[in-house]
């Protein structure tokens, strides 16, 4: 497998490619230590990275709500040309990019950029639909919008509690998670935007909640609204998805995951998961 992984950083105004197994980090890393730092999942697939802008807009903005000094779209444009240069085209990959705080006393940031295959459960996923189990937040749904140190609407490197939401739902036998707020309002995936089909229009919750601005659900309102298919951001609940004719989390890499399960019930997706994947496929 190590031949599947890549790994560039940013040094001396150059993006370098590494050997994948070098350490290219300090120990006193901030985002190490700390957490402190931003990063975006970007697809690679045949014809390289093709949503590489959005993702690129999304980290600057993480990066100024972190007060983090980000390199510009330059410096990721060259590490991620540098880790995909020798990549095999029929493998599709996972590059990550990350911005941490570096390891202080007037240091850089540290800018650096990998590249793994996507993962083989990821793929399972994407056309066999996910299980998921509703867990909550504990935050008031409009809390985060006057709280900036939350860092709501940041994609920051902390996410033990994403991944220990994930694994929550693998003790429970579920493969995925729909977070919910203080008052059982729709949150988002631990690492995906929550999509429903009702009353002939496609809805996801408002990003005031503090949730991430999600770059897939953003393209496929836009390509669903230009073929007359209506949007609506909407404050759901859980009952609203058992209710919904259709359910996805939305990420770049899996794409649109149908879930087929929510809180043990069994549900549907009224023939729409194709709609929806020809859609993303633009
Ligand atoms: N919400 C969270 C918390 C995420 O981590 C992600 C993906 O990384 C998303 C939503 C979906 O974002 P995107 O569609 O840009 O991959």
């Amino acid at each position: 497998m190590s031949e599947q992984r890549r790994v560039a950083v940013w040094r001396d105004g150059t993006a370098v490619q590494v050997p994948a197994g070098q350490p290219v980090v300090t120990a006193f890393d901030q985002g190490l230590a700390r957490g402190d730092g931003v990063f975006e999942s970007v697809a690679v697939v045949e014809r390289g990275t093709p949503r590489l802008d959005a993702h690129l807009a999304r980290l600057t903005r993480s990066a100024a709500l972190l007060d983090l000094p980000a390199p510009g779209d330059g410096a990721w444009r060259a590490l991620v040309a540098a880790v995909t240069a020798d990549w095999p085209s029929e493998v599709e990959g996972i590059c990550r990019l990350f911005l941490t705080r570096g390891p202080g006393d007037g240091a850089p940031p540290t800018a650096l950029a990998l590249l793994a295959a996507v993962p083989e459960e990821t793929l399972r996923q994407r056309t066999a639909g996910i299980s998921v189990v509703s867990l909550g937040l504990g935050i008031p749904a409009d809390f985060r919008a006057g709280a900036p140190w939350l860092l709501g609407g940041a994609k920051t490197l902390s996410y033990a509690v994403n991944m220990a939401a994930q694994r929550h739902a693998h003790a429970v036998g579920a493969d995925d998670v729909v977070l919910t707020s203080l008052e059982g309002q729709l949150l988002e995936g631990p690492t995906s935007t929550v999509v429903w089909a009702a009353g002939g229009a496609l809805h996801t919750p408002p990003v005031e909640t503090g949730i991430l601005a999600g770059t897939t659900q953003a393209r496929l309102f836009a390509q669903a609204a230009a073929e007359g298919w209506p949007t609506s951001v909407t404050a759901g609940t859980v009952a609203d998805l058992h209710a919904a004719d259709a359910v996805w989390l939305l990420s770049g890499v899996r794409g649109a995951a149908t879930v087929h399960t929510l809180d043990g019930s069994r549900r549907g997706d009224a023939g729409l998961s194709a709609r929806v994947r020809e859609l993303l496929a633009r």
